[in-house]
């Protein structure tokens, strides 16, 4: 038997040091933790080839335990451990769990332990404690509370409600169940609903769908009809009118492409460049039409409402033109009763590419929405449009997500092509601070496979991930803005960082630039919380904030070690922002460095 990593999740002492003496004299290498949190952490951090489990643990149960490592290391087996009184149906339960190889009662026989590992084979797991966000659509294939569950335990920080899909109600199902299951495993999520916009489409076609030829003539007319080989109807007529000589129309995502060769006010005449089937209710994109419609429809005045009346913390604004758009939402949100409702702009249209800077200084976070983008632009610049957004946004400190197709192949089979896993990396690598999910997880077979794929390449990519030289020339230069913030980024001994950031100003900066350890945020309030679940490498930790400040920082400790974040030995730094103490001296920062 080789020697294995074990960890050992075990509150008493006396069998922590029977199992950790006994095994290691033999060779073992055993870690111990003594919660069931704080074991899924390890577990997530680390690979191990085994762990041994007593079924009675604090902060996760060992049932919560087992139900969590089951979705982040399948593969992964344990021992349980149960104290001698457990209850035989319990006992029963356990060996419903496929990664449990044996449940033996207390107390413990080290040479049973040693006879139940000789036949377990050696783990390769990578690490799955990313730093960056997932952002991970809902849809028919994830809406129930248990995929949900599984998902935030893979890695998903941030669930999207894609609203050109699906109804209110299905909407507020799916938003019931994230907000459940967001409870049951401790971790906030935000939420994100995505207005779909002025999205073009066709009307419908008979029997489903027409044949175009090129250089044939087709006509798009404003009136409803079911669409034919010589003309279609589009669910957006204002268009028609807009349309110039010349102009080229793209349908389904850019694969079949006409171009105006007689504009007119009802109608207008076509000639068909690409040919192939064109589907009905397909997307119709205009690149070099200046739209006359508005780029905030009706529809998406109603769906923000619905934002506003429900538990939503980020609205997308899709197809935005310039930052007048985002500046009306968010004037509308701010007289709203939910002011704190943040606004996503979406960059896919050439004119929001012309007012990229005003439209990331307008916005609360930028998403790159590749899929129209690649259609409204030459799909070859899209690599490098996103390249300068996310380098954009990192200097004005704006979260950036980088969207669309990213493991596209997933939607259908259970590993992504090699270019996939490249593109998730390279966003990494570029600064992204989010990678988002569509199909993949909304309608694809096996969501949770998907967002537990994704945060293992994050993983490996942030291993080796550094800051350029321009990034750091810029730290520099926002050192004097905020030395305490940008001190600790550059500590190279602690554990983690623990910020006191009661308003949520602090923690965009924290995590711009703290990149080496844990960021936890402590924070009072459930919304702050949520927010920052978008931004990279914070964990949000709520507490009372009506605590004596005496006792906040011991409240703040014990919360992190009872979550895993830190150990006691660990030297953690501690931030706090700008306070008035006894004296009336003002500080505006403090930098502390404590031993847990
Ligand atoms: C996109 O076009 O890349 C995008 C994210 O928007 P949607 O999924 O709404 O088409």
């Amino acid at each position: 038997m080789a020697n294995m990593r074990i960890l050992l999740l075990e509150e008493h002492k006396s069998t922590q040091e029977l199992l950790l003496h006994g095994l290691t004299k033999i060779g073992h290498s055993v870690e111990v933790v003594d919660n069931g949190h704080q074991g899924f952490l390890e577990a997530t951090a680390k690979s191990y080839d085994v762990i041994i489990s007593d079924i009675s643990i604090p902060h996760w149960d060992g049932f919560k335990f087992i139900e969590a490592m089951e979705v982040v290391r399948p593969q992964l087996p344990i021992i349980v451990v149960t104290p001698a009184s457990t209850d035989p149906s319990l006992v029963q339960r356990l060996h419903g769990y496929n990664s449990i190889v044996r449940v033996l009662s207390k107390p413990v026989d080290i040479d049973t332990i040693i006879e139940t590992l000789a036949p377990l084979h050696s783990q390769k797991n990578s690490r799955l404690n990313k730093m960056a966000r997932i952002v991970a659509t809902i849809g028919p294939a994830s809406s129930s509370e248990k995929i949900i569950g599984q998902m935030i335990l893979a890695g998903m920080d941030v669930a999207r409600l894609n609203f050109s899909h699906g109804s209110y109600t299905e909407h507020e199902k799916a938003l019931t169940a994230i907000r459940k299951a967001e409870e049951l495993w401790e971790k906030p999520v935000a939420v994100l609903v995505d207005l779909c916009g002025p999205k073009i489409r066709t009307g419908a076609m008979k029997d489903g769908s027409i044949e175009l030829k090129a250089e044939e003539m087709i006509t798009i007319q404003a009136d409803n009809i079911l669409g034919t080989e010589e003309r279609f109807s589009t669910i957006v007529p204002e268009i028609i009118g807009d349309l110039k000589k010349g102009d080229p129309i793209l349908l389904d995502d850019g694969l079949l492409e006409l171009r105006v060769v007689r504009p007119g006010e009802e109608e207008v005449l076509c000639e068909i460049v690409t040919s192939g089937r064109l589907y009905s209710h397909k997307g119709m994109n205009l690149p070099e039409t200046r739209l006359s419609l508005p780029s905030v429809t009706e529809k998406d005045w109603q769906d923000l409402e619905w934002a506003l009346a429900h538990q939503v913390d980020y609205v997308a604004l899709s197809f935005v033109r310039s930052a007048r758009e985002i500046l009306d939402i968010k004037h509308y949100i701010s007289v709203s009763d939910k002011p704190e409702l943040r606004v996503v702009a979406k960059i896919e249209k050439p004119e929001a590419i012309r007012n990229l800077n005003d439209i990331i200084e307008a916005s609360d976070a930028v998403m790159i929405a590749r899929g129209d983008m690649g259609v409204e632009l030459p799909a070859a610049r899209v690599p490098r449009m996103q390249q300068k957004i996310i380098d954009l946004c990192w200097r004005r400190n704006t979260p950036v997500i980088t969207a669309t197709q990213m493991l596209d192949s997933m939607t259908t089979r259970s590993r992504p092509t090699r270019a996939e896993v490249t593109d998730v990396s390279v966003a990494i690598q570029e600064g992204t601070d989010a990678v988002m999910l569509s199909q993949e997880t909304a309608t694809g077979y096996d969501p949770v496979n998907v967002v537990r794929t994704m945060a293992s390449i994050i993983c490996e990519e942030e291993s080796h991930a550094k800051l350029s030289m321009s990034h750091f020339q810029q730290l520099a230069r926002e050192t004097g803005v905020n030395p305490v913030l940008t001190a600790a980024a550059a500590l190279n001994t602690t554990r983690a960082t623990i910020l006191f950031d009661f308003q949520g100003t602090l923690y965009p900066t924290l995590s711009k630039w703290n990149r080496k350890v844990t960021s936890i945020l402590i924070t009072g309030s459930v919304q702050i919380a949520r927010h920052a679940s978008l931004y990279k490498n914070i964990v949000p930790l709520l507490i009372d904030p009506q605590l004596k400040r005496s006792e906040l920082l011991g409240r703040a400790l014990e919360c992190a070690r009872l979550g895993g974040y830190v150990q006691s030995g660990d030297i953690v730094a501690v931030i706090e922002g700008e306070y008035t103490n006894e004296r009336n001296i003002k500080q505006i920062g403090t930098l502390q460095l404590i031993k847990a």
